[in-house]
């Protein structure tokens, strides 16, 4: 009896110890002094950091994180040493690939809601390191191309979480070879920190025979706030980040030499004066424009010279870390336009400052090409939106509730490249100048409540907002889904023809879509609004019948484009069941030809559908008369002139015509419209046996 209470206590012990909670905290306040020495390599940090505790129990316990490079020195508490356990933690999070762990054990245990102040202490090493990424195989010069950072003395660049963890935090682990579990754990924490301050004071001991100490910058600072040109052999900077925000602190230090232009810094080595100059010209080219959409600049862009020509590059606010390319002016302008919207335009919310940035992009180029150039620029990133939608679909019932809504999430690829056709589709649904209008009147400092945004442009537009922004901003409802479930065209006066189209949206998200109506010799559009799991229809005036109506122009993101198109002529093409191809979508009607007594009947959703037979086919077809009709084909069709088709069917036939009248079906105690009407055309098929040369064209004509 004895021995099973004990045996039982210390497993309460053993299982406390394994379930402990690394992200019960948050860091809400960090104040860091920073000494670096780039001979070394050295980074020691001393400073305080706040938690508090979020979970809903006590925490005796807390977890501090740093990279594996770096040791802890002490951990102090209310000023007295605490007991912590120091272990390695196998984690991406950080460049190295893991993290050195301080497990604390605190005084007394944090209430929920409760805080903690620790002083702490640590030091180390930090060199290029790609470790994260050879381990799963890309190769080095890849791998130091994203992991560029590192301390040296000719150039010093270390970014933050999700690079360097050279400030500590508390993260499960964050795995690149397990999907998506990485970008999961840093979106989780970069939600969690968004309200964090951080004050860094930065001392960078330069050699002491050094004639041109290096310049410090703190990683999306303003350029202006680095000591420059000081001739000291240690000289400091403050990098306040007050909030954190979704930005990630850090430095660069390297012998820069700056290029001043109205709009924009370039921090550029010497040597690289002429490629800095481009990326000024650039700017000077985009600026008109950016100040046109966004108002005048705030402040100037800031791009700050990466030294490897391959280096990937990396925006932080205002600020562009990048190698100087000979990059064609093109390209470099629409990458301009970006940094100079961030400056002229700033928002505590990244679904605002990053989605108009990416925005405009799109909007340059569609203002010095064409609608449909912009629209390439942003189906660049479509295909990131899916797999960011699908994995958030795809995350376990279990795992921590996260809010994707495009207000709240900390994706990348919602709060950029979503967000960017949000503004897209506002532009189009709202016009330009009304957009302008609410931006100039935006003030970041009163962006207070979640929907005044949607105030702002809807006292401009006079326009009801509330579903827009419900589906596409306050909640994540992932993407619509258009296809065009109908077009029945009529001839109306003047010969002309009204086609009615219906399109249905099979998504949760509502947008409002433009509708082609395409015929021989040119096309119309028009804009429909088209709610969540919800129907639309529009009616084109065109002067001929239509040849293919098409829903959405790549301006609304959507999860499936491929059943967008309807092709009203030529036919969709059905393969005899059997034959591992099942019956598409019946097609509507609609044909070059005038449209005969039969038009009606085809407006009454008539199907037509031609079926050749190969030579030899033998058995019957044998479905309800009351349901069917058959009607003969005009030639130069070769047609049957038996109603309906049936065993005495002549097989001679090479092709016949048929029409599967599925409004009549109906009328006749049948329920064969839509979806219906096509399992009635999958039964028709299947009496057709053996029919194994049988092929099937569902037609769209006009009779
Ligand atoms: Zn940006």
């Amino acid at each position: 009896m004895k021995g099973s209470l004990i045996l039982a206590v210390v497993l309460g012990s053993v299982a406390s110890g394994f379930s402990l909670d690394r992200e019960a905290f948050t860091f809400t306040n960090y104040d860091l002094d920073v000494q670096v020495e780039p001979e070394q390599r050295r980074l020691a940090v001393r400073g305080t950091v706040t938690l508090r505790n979020d979970s809903s129990g006590p925490q005796k316990n807390a977890v501090l994180q740093i990279s594996s490079g770096l040791a802890w020195h002490s951990i102090q508490v209310e000023g007295k040493p605490v007991q912590f356990v120091r272990q390695p933690y196998v984690s991406d999070v950080d460049h190295t690939g893991e993290l050195s762990e301080a497990i604390v054990t605190l005084p007394k245990g944090v209430p929920p809601g409760g805080s903690a102040e620790m002083t702490v202490g640590y030091e180390g090493v930090i060199a290029l390191d790609a470790t994260r990424l050879t381990r799963i195989g890309l190769p080095k010069a890849a791998a130091i191309n994203t992991d560029w950072d590192q301390i040296d003395t000719s150039f010093t660049a270390v970014r933050g979480v999700g690079y360097v963890t050279w400030y500590p935090v508390a993260m499960e682990v964050g795995n690149l070879s397990e999907g998506n579990s990485l970008f999961e754990v840093l979106d989780r924490w970069k939600t969690k920190e968004k309200n964090a301050r951080m004050r860094v004071r930065l001392e960078y001991s330069s050699l002491p025979d050094d004639a041109n100490p290096p310049v410090i910058l703190c990683i999306g600072k303003i350029i202006r706030g680095a000591a420059r040109g000081e001739s000291s052999s240690s000289h400091s900077t403050d990098c306040s980040y007050d909030p954190v925000g979704l930005s990630v602190p850090g430095f660069v230090a390297a012998e820069y030499e700056f290029l001043d232009r109205p709009n924009l810094e370039v921090a550029h080595r010497a040597e690289e004066k002429t490629k800095a100059e481009r990326f000024g010209e650039a700017a000077d080219a985009t600026a008109p424009f950016v100040k046109e959409w966004f108002g005048v600049a705030r402040q100037k862009a800031q791009i700050v010279e990466l030294f490897e020509e391959g280096a990937s590059p990396f925006e932080s606010g205002a600020m562009l870390l990048t190698p100087l390319s000979d990059a064609d002016p093109n390209v470099l302008e629409i990458a301009l336009v970006h940094e100079l919207v961030h400056a002229a335009f700033p928002s505590s919310r990244p679904w605002i400052f990053e989605g108009v940035a990416l925005f405009a992009q799109a909007a340059y180029r569609e203002q010095k090409e064409t609608r449909a150039a912009g629209l390439d620029l942003l189906a660049l990133h479509r295909s990131a939106i899916l797999e960011a939608e699908r994995a958030v679909a795809m995350r376990p019932k279990d795992a921590p509730a996260a809010d994707d809504s495009l207000i709240a999430t900390a994706i990348d690829e919602f709060y950029r490249s979503k967000a960017a056709y949000v503004w897209w589709m506002m532009r189009d649904m709202l016009g330009e100048e009304t957009v302008k209008k609410a931006l100039a009147v935006y003030q970041p400092d009163q962006d207070k409540d979640p929907a005044y945004l949607q105030h702002l442009l809807e006292a401009q537009s006079k326009r009801d907002l509330q579903w827009f922004f419900d589906d596409w901003v306050y909640h994540d409802r992932g993407l619509p889904d258009f296809r065009v479930e109908s077009a029945y065209p009529r001839l109306a006066s003047q010969g002309n023809y009204l086609v009615t189209v219906t399109i249905e949206n099979l998504g949760n998200a509502g947008a409002e879509v433009p509708v082609t109506v395409r015929f021989d010799g040119g096309e119309l559009t028009q804009r429909v609004e088209v709610h969540g799991k919800a129907k639309g229809v529009v009616r084109v005036t065109a002067p001929k019948l239509p040849t293919e109506i098409i829903v959405n122009d790549g301006s609304v993101p959507e999860s499936d484009l491929a059943n967008n198109i309807l092709k009203v002529q030529s036919g969709a093409r059905l393969a005899a069941p059997g034959r591992g191809e099942g019956i598409r979508e019946p097609v509507k009607c609609g044909r070059k030809s005038p449209p005969s007594a039969y038009s009606r009947q085809c407006f009454l959703r008539t199907l037509s559908l031609r079926v050749r037979f190969s030579d030899g086919v033998s058995g019957g077809a044998i479905w309800p008369t009351s349901s069917f009709s058959a009607r003969p084909a005009r030639s130069p069709v070769p047609s049957i002139s038996s109603t309906p088709l049936s065993t005495e069917t002549p097989r001679k036939a090479s092709r016949f015509w048929l029409i599967v009248d599925c409004f009549r079906a109906r009328k006749n105690g049948g329920n064969a419209t839509g979806r219906n009407c096509r399992s009635l055309l999958e039964r028709l098929m299947r009496s057709f046996s053996p029919m194994p040369t049988l092929t099937i064209v569902v037609g769209s004509r006009a009779w």
